[in-house]
């Protein structure tokens, strides 16, 4: 599914007077495309997000999924988010079959969907390798695993669109190198429509077609970079190449308002610059 911003923008009011999170923005995403959204904190990311998923009504402009006005959450979206939403007191299987109790008790579906939905609860919880903990409680769970969970269950009504709002932003590096891979190996296999909120500039270049880069609030967007890695050259190694490195730099003197020179550069090829507030916003 393709989806289309025109002119989508947001101020909040509030007690203390008018936010202004979004500036007006268009924004094309290809059917099976993966974006990532980059920008210091604030800057209306999220905001961004939560219109697309029909949570928020935008404040101007509009959104389509494949020409359809979005007015409200839909089937066709999977959504996860950083902070931890699975129900505890249901099991792991429980949880990821949610959203497909959900639509059966809509849709008044028959007996014959439970056997398919069981089958495909279960394809999933072995693909995100929580099988052997289907009957635990998300108390009982790891972060890692519980955003594994999290991820089968956005997955598990087959959205065209994906959601995701720092998903693996409240996870210690080592598991979040492991969803990295994970979700790789996912958008391998199926191509989904994805949009990604990280302030990981690694991780944007490593999973992305193409990363957008946005200006502190009221965000605006700076640079859509490309991202032209093959899907084959993706994995953790990547992010010691010298042409991941090179992009990296780029964004990341976006992020700082300072678009580099040539010589600057020059500079930071050579290792003569200081990089170690290199890591995000
Ligand atoms: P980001 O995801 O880029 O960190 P957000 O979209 O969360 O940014 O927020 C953008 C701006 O909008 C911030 O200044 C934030 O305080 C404000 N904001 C977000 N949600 C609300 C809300 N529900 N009510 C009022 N202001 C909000």
């Amino acid at each position: 599914m393709k989806l289309s911003l025109r002119g989508v923008g947001k101020s909040y009011s509030g007690r203390r007077g008018e936010t202004n999170a979004l500036s007006p923005l268009d924004m094309d995403v290809r059917e099976g495309e993966f974006i990532s959204l980059v920008g210091p904190s604030g800057c209306g990311k999220s905001t961004l997000l939560h219109i697309v998923a029909g949570l928020e009504p935008p404040t101007a402009g509009t959104v389509d999924l494949d020409g359809e006005r979005v007015r409200g959450p839909g089937a066709e979206l999977g959504l996860m988010f950083q902070q931890q939403t699975l129900f505890p007191w249901l099991s792991v299987r429980e949880n990821v079959r949610f959203p497909l109790t959900l639509a059966h008790r809509r849709s008044r579906g028959g007996a014959g969907d439970a056997g398919r939905q069981a089958a495909q609860v279960e394809g999933l919880l072995r693909l995100v390798g929580l099988w052997d903990f289907r009957d635990s409680y998300p108390a009982e769970l790891s972060g890692g695993m519980q955003q594994r969970a999290a991820l089968a269950r956005a997955l598990v009504g087959q959205p065209e669109v994906l959601l995701m709002d720092e998903p693996f932003g409240a996870l210690d590096a080592q598991t979040r190198e492991e969803m990295q891979e994970l979700l790789l190996h996912l958008i391998q296999r199926h191509r989904i429509t994805t949009l990604f909120v990280t302030h990981d500039v690694d991780e944007a270049l490593l999973l992305s077609d193409r990363v957008v880069v946005f200006s502190e609030r009221p965000g605006r967007v700076l640079a859509s970079l490309d991202v032209t890695f093959t899907r084959a050259a993706r994995s953790s190694e990547l992010k010691l190449d010298e042409a991941f490195l090179h992009q990296k730099r780029e964004i990341l003197a976006l992020l700082r308002g300072r678009p580099r020179t040539a010589t600057q550069r020059d500079r930071l090829l050579l290792g003569l610059t200081n990089t170690r507030t290199e890591g995000g916003s």
